[in-house]
C-alpha cells in the first residue's frame, strides 16, 4: 500500500513534526488512535486504515476544517494508510465549482495529498439511486406525499413520539413506480419525498422515518440538470464512505445522534460498513467558525473576501502570513477529544510566532516615522552597515543596510518628557541605533502648532556597528531606516475580528455580527522600510524588528510593497544590551 505523498513537505517531516508536541518525543496519541490500534490488533479490515476528508463545497475551509484535515490525513500518514478527499456535494443550491477549487488548493497548501483519490458524492448518484430502489423493494423506504411542514408536524418532539405518515404503508410496487417517476421529473419540487421506514416512536428523532430523497430542480455544478431528485446528506454520506471502503469515518460530535442512522442504512443495504467516530469540533475565541456565517461576513461586506487576513479561513490565514507548519503544529497541540471546548486564539498566534521565528528574515521598518537629523554626520554620505538576517539561523547570513545623515525612527520611541520607566530616546539621552551607532538627542524641533517635526541628534563615530569601545552602556536599542534610501510601504495591522471572545451562540438575543470589531483593520500607508523589501514576493515572511512578523500581500508591487502583520512579537529587544 502506498503512503500518500505530500506536496512540498514529505510525510516524514509531518510525522516528525507531529512528534514535536511539547517536549515529549512520542507521537501524539488520542482516543481515535487507541480505537485504531485496537482494530489493527484485532485484524479488523485486514489492518487496512483508510480515512477521508469530506467537505461540502459551499464555502472556503476554515481552521476548524484544518483540524479535521490534519486528523484524517495525519492518521493516514501515521498508519501508512490512505485518506481520500471527497466533496459532499448533495446540495446543489449552495455549492459551487469555485469552492471546489479553493478547497483543493487549501488542502494541498496544508501539505497533504490525496493522489488520484478525489471523489464526489455526486459521482455516486446512480449507485445511491440503485440502493434506494433496493430499500423500497425490501419495504424499508416509501414515497411520502406530505410536504415539508407536514413532515415536521408529524415528527414529534424529544418527549413525544412522532405520528406515522398516511403514506407509510404504500405497497412497494407503487413506491417503486412513483419514485421512478420522481426521478423522471413528473412532480413539482417538494411535492413528494422518499423516506426510510424506521420507527416514528424512536427516542432518536433522526430515526423517525428520515427523508432520503427530495425533488429539487437545481443545476448541479457537476451533474448539471441530469437529476431533479437529490439524496440527503445522512443517506449519501454513509454509502459514499462504504463505496470508498473507508475504515474509519471521523466526524464532529453533532453527528453522534446520526450514527444509528448511518449504521441502519449500511446494515439494511448490506454493504461494507465503516465505523463512524465522533470528535469535538474546534472552536476558536474571537471568531466564528461556520461557513454559513463566514459567507454572511463576505456578502455583507464586513470583510474583503474569503481570504481577508482577518478571516479564520485557511485562505485568510495564508494571506495573513500563517505557514502550513504552524497550522499543523496548532492542530496537533489542541489534540483530539470528545468534549467541546473553545481554544484561545493566542495559542494559534503562539504557533505561528514560534515557526516564523526560525524562518523569517529580519528587516527594519518604521511604521510611524519621525525624522532624525544627525548634525555631525557628513552630508552626501551613505554607509552600508552589516546587519544579521536571522539570529536564530546563522545560514541566513547578513545584509547591508544604508545609513545616512537623515534617518527615521518610530515616533513613539521618543518622548520629550519621559516618565521614569521610559528608556528610549529623550532630550539629552544616548541610545543605540541597531547595527549602527550610538546617538544622543540634542533637540526636538517643533512646528508652529508645537508638534515635534524632527529631532536633532549627534552620533559617536567610535560606536560604529553598535558598541562603544569605552564600554559605556545605553538602555535602549532602536530600529531605524535611512531617509535617503528607503522604500515607502503600506502596512496593514489586524486585531480580532470580534470584540467578544465568544461572539457566537449568545443567549441575550444578540448575534455575532453585533460584535464585529470596527478597529480590526488599521492601514498605514506611509511606512518606511529598508530598500531590500522592494524585491520581496507575495507570501514572503519577514520579522520587522521589534514590531512583529509580516507577510507580503498579493496586492504588493516592487514600487509599493504591501505587508500584512501576521502577529506581534512576544517581547521587544528595546532593552537588549549587546549589539546583536
Ligand atoms: P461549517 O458549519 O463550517 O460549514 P461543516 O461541518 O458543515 O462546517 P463540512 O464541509 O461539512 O462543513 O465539513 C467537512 C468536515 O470538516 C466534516 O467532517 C466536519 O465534521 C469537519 N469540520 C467542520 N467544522 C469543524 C470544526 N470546527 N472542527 C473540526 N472539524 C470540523
Ligand atoms: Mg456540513
Amino acid at each position: 500500500m502506498s503512503v500518500p505523498v505530500t506536496t512540498g513537505v514529505q510525510p516524514l517531516h509531518i510525522r516528525e513534526e507531529l512528534r514535536m508536541r511539547d517536549d515529549s518525543s512520542k507521537p501524539v496519541s488520542n482516543f481515535i488512535k487507541h480505537i485504531i490500534d485496537e482494530d489493527i490488533k484485532n485484524g479488523k479490515n485486514d489492518g487496512r486504515i483508510h480515512t477521508r476528508f469530506p467537505p461540502e463545497p459551499n464555502g472556503y475551509l476554515h481552521i476548524g476544517h484544518a483540524k479535521s484535515i490534519c486528523l484524517n490525513f495525519g492518521i493516514a500518514v501515521d498508519y501508512s494508510g490512505l485518506c481520500n478527499l471527497r466533496f459532499d456535494d448533495t446540495n446543489p443550491d449552495r455549492e459551487e465549482l469555485k469552492y471546489v477549487a479553493a478547497i483543493t488548493e487549501d488542502v494541498h497548501w496544508l501539505g497533504f495529498s490525496w493522489e488520484n483519490r478525489e471523489y464526489y458524492a455526486s459521482d455516486y448518484f446512480e449507485q445511491l439511486y440503485g440502493y434506494a430502489i433496493e430499500l423500497i423493494k425490501k419495504g424499508r423506504a416509501y414515497v411520502c406525499d406530505l410536504n415539508s411542514d407536514e413532515i415536521r408536524q408529524h415528527r414529534g418532539t424529544l418527549t413525544e413520539a412522532g405520528q406515522e405518515s398516511p403514506y407509510r404503508n404504500r405497497p412497494a410496487d407503487e413506491n417503486l413506480d412513483i419514485f421512478m417517476r420522481m426521478r423522471a421529473g413528473e412532480f413539482e419540487d417538494g411535492a413528494r419525498t422518499l423516506r426510510a421506514k424506521i420507527d416514528m416512536s424512536s427516542g432518536n428523532i433522526n430515526m423517525r422515518d428520515p427523508v432520503i430523497y427530495r425533488i429539487q430542480r437545481s443545476t448541479h455544478h457537476r451533474t448539471g440538470d441530469q437529476w431533479c431528485i437529490y439524496p440527503m446528506y445522512d443517506y449519501a454520506h454513509c454509502i459514499s464512505d462504504s463505496i470508498e471502503k473507508i475504515t474509519h469515518s471521523l466526524c464532529t460530535l453533532e453527528f453522534e445522534d446520526h450514527r444509528p442512522l448511518y449504521d441502519w442504512f449500511l446494515d439494511e443495504i448490506g454493504v461494507f460498513h465503516p465505523q463512524q467516530i465522533e470528535f469535538a469540533r474546534l472552536n476558536l475565541s474571537y471568531t466564528v467558525m461556520s461557513k454559513r456565517k463566514l459567507l454572511q461576513l463576505v456578502n455583507g461586506g464586513h470583510v474583503k473576501g474569503w481570504d481577508d487576513p482577518r478571516m479564520p479561513t485557511i485562505a485568510g490565514l495564508r494571506r495573513r502570513g500563517y505557514t502550513p507548519e504552524s497550522i499543523r503544529i496548532f492542530c496537533d497541540r489542541i489534540g483530539v477529544a470528545k468534549a467541546d471546548s473553545t481554544v484561545d486564539m493566542a495559542l494559534l498566534e503562539y504557533c505561528v510566532r514560534e515557526d516564523l521565528n526560525k524562518r523569517a528574515p529580519r528587516i527594519m521598518t518604521v511604521l510611524h516615522p519621525l525624522k532624525i537629523v544627525i548634525l555631525n554626520y557628513p552630508h552626501d554620505t551613505i554607509e552600508e552597515l552589516d546587519a544579521v538576517n536571522n539570529p536564530e539561523d546563522e545560514s541566513a547570513g547578513t545584509r547591508k543596510v544604508p545609513f545616512s545623515r537623515e534617518i527615521y525612527i518610530e515616533r513613539d520611541d521618543f518622548m520629550e518628557d519621559p516618565p521614569k520607566k521610559f528608556f528610549r530616546l529623550a532630550p539629552g539621552r544616548e541610545i543605540r541605533l541597531r547595527y549602527a551607532y550610538f546617538i544622543t538627542c540634542e533637540k526636538a524641533v517643533k512646528n508652529d502648532r508645537g508638534e515635534i517635526v524632527e529631532l536633532h541628534c549627534t552620533y559617536d563615530p567610535a560606536t560604529r556597528g553598535g558598541d562603544a569601545p569605552d564600554g559605556r552602556k545605553v538602555k535602549a536599542t532602536l530600529h531605524w531606516v535611512s531617509a535617503e534610501k528607503f522604500i515607502q510601504t503600506e502596512v496593514r495591522l489586524y486585531s480580532h475580528l470580534f470584540t467578544e471572545a465568544e461572539p457566537d451562540s449568545r443567549k441575550d438575543g444578540t448575534e455575532f455580527r453585533d460584535y464585529l470589531n470596527p478597529e480590526s483593520l488599521e492601514v498605514l500607508t506611509d511606512c518606511y522600510a529598508e530598500p531590500s523589501l522592494s524585491s520581496s514576493k507575495p507570501g514572503e515572511h519577514f520579522q520587522f524588528e521589534r514590531l512583529g512578523y509580516f507577510c507580503v500581500d498579493p496586492e504588493s508591487s516592487p514600487e509599493r510593497p504591501v505587508l500584512n502583520r501576521t502577529v506581534t512579537l512576544r517581547d521587544t529587544w528595546a532593552k537588549i544590551k549587546n549589539k546583536n
